[in-house]
């Protein structure tokens, strides 16, 4: 492997931060700065930095293993892959295919996730697989496909942001979840703009708004409501543009005109004042943004929750102009892309949907079967893991932990052991990987190639840098081996580059067009934005293609991609945004005697999602060793609590215990866990599975909880 720097890409979060890997003597990379990608600009937070470490890690897995008399050992790869494949036929035999569970993650590179769906829709036939994005931003996709006909993240670059009037930040602690990020909105306020942040917390990010509104958790569709009642009570509605551009707004507004902004503050804790002066900041530039992320996502009306800020942008002509829109922040490094090629339950590749018999056609000439032969939707993520060891028999599992990063997830747990057989593919024994009959050991970002999608819909090349350890595979060879040895010999190829030239044929004319974006073109141009169609030049399909039917590509194309969508039209029938009416509903669960207060849970900037990987690094480790309860002065003194107390989290699903962390930055009603831990502090024991029911996401940022102070 060569010496010189290798510019890539961070495998965390969804910025996908620009970075140089540099292969060092002990076998691993330096990590070093690459100011030319315009994200990031050479910033990278603690996680990116110190992402190499994990590499090199001492529990990393260097060898298949496998459950012997109730343990697991090292065994050989053909004697694990045979398990797999045994473990799975086995199931599909006595049970169907439907008993065979697949579960991906937004980790995983978009040929990753493409070759996952492949492979559970035509090798196994079963239509259960979906994964852990479900659990990021089901809802705000949900949302951006009601009213836009489409969901990329952001439809406008991040670069856009200093340049708006007004941004308001509904649920989004980027100061810790991706910290680069943060210079565009303090740019934007160098600029004359505005920042506002919605959050229960005072968060970092909140520190840094010109207004912050604290309402109650659960509470955002009454506040985004309350808020556009006010834009059509004070003159503000912008009627040229939803005349032109949008359809179904008297049913909107009349919702909205039930939300008095009285009746709001009753139900959010956010005052009129504070709400007239939102509408104001927002109303007055000529350009604003809404910009969401898991804060009114991850509810159980997380779809209407979204709606309602979107119809706010609708409302005061913002959407699809210059500067201004809706946008989502998605987390995972793939969250993006992970949701656009396949791995959904109701998904192929393109962004199609799963039960439209032209996609199906589609996809299914692409990949040479009968489309009557592909399943149907599966279950959501949360019903897949609940249905594990009643319908669902064995499981094959990537780049997941859900152990700790699923809602209840001591019972999510006690499913995954009644399973009869599981296999996991991790670069550590997570959580999950634990309770495996086989583990099997992959590589990681540095030492392999492939493409991610980043937040703002621009496909990147992460590039390998350096050569795995021995006796470590690729997932893509993981797949090619089970498909071979469960009798699909061809079209699962272990390129990833091949991988790509199949899924931008898949991709063709669907929402998610990729069929224009080539790896060349991602290396010459730093990233593509999609959608991006006609395609470059001719694939060569090379000896092990198996797709001799395959729709031909268009002759070369020089489209540029699409860095701002919406700007003429929707992507709708009509070309026109579309309100959807929603109404204020409570969470699943609110406070009673019984459980008095909420939980909100979220994230530190030391660690990432479950912390699998990121628990392993010792300065990360160092910097955020474990849970904490962060709660208010006077809810710690009716507890008589002191700082660094354990402190007992009590839901009607399960208790946790964690140390006092007490702060004025969080409402006296609302308690407040990271949840990258597993063991006692594991803050996911204790939230609410109740689901969206358009999106399936669940409930992790409200339920009722009681605490208990832990003598000792
Ligand atoms: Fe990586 Fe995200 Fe940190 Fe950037 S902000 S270095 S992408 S974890």
């Amino acid at each position: 492997m060569q010496n010189t720097a290798t510019p890539t890409h961070c495998p965390y979060c969804a910025l996908q931060c620009g970075m140089n890997l540099t292969p060092t003597p002990d076998g691993t990379v330096e990590v070093s700065e690459r100011a030319d990608f315009p994200v990031n600009r050479g910033a990278l937070c603690g996680k990116g930095r110190t992402a190499p470490a994990v590499l090199a890690s001492d529990v990393r897995l260097t060898s298949p293993l496998v459950r012997s008399g109730g343990e697991l050992v090292p065994a050989s790869w053909d004697e694990a892959l045979d398990r797999i494949a045994a473990g799975l036929r086995g199931t599909r035999a006595e049970h169907g295919p439907d008993a065979v569970g697949v579960f991906g993650g937004g980790g995983l590179t978009n040929e990753k996730a493409y070759t996952l769906g492949k492979f559970a829709r035509v090798v196994l036939g079963t239509s259960q697989i979906d994964y852990n994005g479900r659990f990021c931003m089901s809802s705000a996709a949900a949302a951006g496909i009601k009213a836009f006909g489409l969901d990329r993240g952001l439809p406008f670059p991040l670069e856009d942001i200093p340049k708006s009037g007004c941004v308001i930040l509904v649920g989004s602690n980027l100061a810790e979840t991706m910290p680069p990020s943060l210079r565009f909105f303090n740019e934007l306020r160098e600029n004359g703009g505005t920042l506002i942040v919605i959050d229960p917390r005072r968060t970092k990010t909140a520190e840094q708004a010109d207004l912050h509104l604290a309402p109650r958790p659960g509470t955002d569709l009454a506040l985004a409501l309350g808020l556009l009642h006010l834009v059509i009570a004070e003159g503000r509605v912008d009627a040229d543009y939803v005349q032109e551009r949008t359809t179904g707004w008297e049913d909107a507004r009349a919702a909205a005109m039930a939300h008095w902004p009285e009746y709001v503050e009753r139900i959010t804790g956010v005052s009129v004042p504070e709400l007239r002066e939102t509408v104001r900041l927002f109303c007055e530039p000529e350009s604003a943004m809404v910009l969401t992320a898991r804060g009114p996502e991850q509810q159980s009306k997380g779809t209407d929750t979204v709606g309602a800020w979107i119809n706010l942008c609708l409302a005061t002509g913002r959407a699809g102009r210059p500067l201004s829109g809706y946008g989502c922040l998605t987390g995972q490094g793939n969250g993006q892309g992970g949701r656009e090629h396949g791995q959904k339950a109701d998904q192929l590749p393109g962004y199609r949907k799963l039960d439209d018999p032209a996609a199906r056609r589609h996809v299914a000439e692409v990949w040479g079967v009968d489309p009557d032969a592909l399943p149907g939707p599966g279950r959501s993520a949360y019903e897949l893991l609940d249905a594990l060891g009643t319908d669902i028999k064995s499981l094959l599992l990537m780049a997941s932990n859900p152990v700790v990063s699923a809602p209840r997830a001591a019972h999510i747990e006690e499913r995954i052991t009644s399973l009869d057989f599981l296999a996991v593919c991790d670069v550590v024994l997570s959580e999950t990987a634990a309770l495996a009959d086989v583990v099997l050991p992959v590589t990681q970002w540095a030492e392999e190639t492939g493409t991610t999608t980043n937040l703002e819909g621009r496909v990147l090349l992460r590039r390998r840098a350096i050569t795995p350890p021995e006796g470590i595979r690729s997932d893509l060879e993981v797949l090619h081996e089970l498909a071979a040895r469960l009798g699909v010999e061809k079209g699962f190829p272990t390129d990833p580059e091949e991988v790509f030239e199949e899924l931008r044929r898949a991709s063709a004319g669907g929402p998610a067009d990729y069929s224009g974006i080539t790896y060349r073109r991602l290396v010459e141009e730093d990233g593509v934005f999609w959608p991006c169609p006609g395609a470059a030049e001719a694939v060569d399909e090379g000896e092990d293609a198996a797709l001799p039917d395959a729709p031909a590509l268009e002759a070369p194309s020089a489209h540029p991609g699409t860095p701002r969508l919406f700007l003429d039209r929707f992507a709708t029938p009509d070309g026109r945004a579309r309100f959807v009416p929603v109404s204020h509903r409570a969470a699943a669960e609110e406070p009673d005697d019984e459980y008095p207060v909420l939980l909100t849970t979220g994230r530190v900037v030391a660690q990432y999602q479950s912390g699998a990987q990121t628990r392993r690094v010792a300065e990360l480790n160092a910097a955020a060793p474990g849970p904490f309860v962060e709660l208010h002065p006077r809810l710690a003194a009716r507890l008589g609590a002191a700082e660094g107390d354990p402190v007992a989290v009590v839901s009607r699903r399960g208790r946790a215990v964690a140390p006092a962390r007490i702060t004025n930055a969080i409402r006296p009603d609302t308690v407040f866990m990271p949840f990258h831990w597993p063991g006692e502090g594991r803050a996911n024991t204790l939230t609410n599975p109740a689901l969206d029911p358009t999106s399936r996401m669940p409930e992790f940022k409200a339920c009722a909880v009681r605490l208990e102070a832990v003598r000792p």
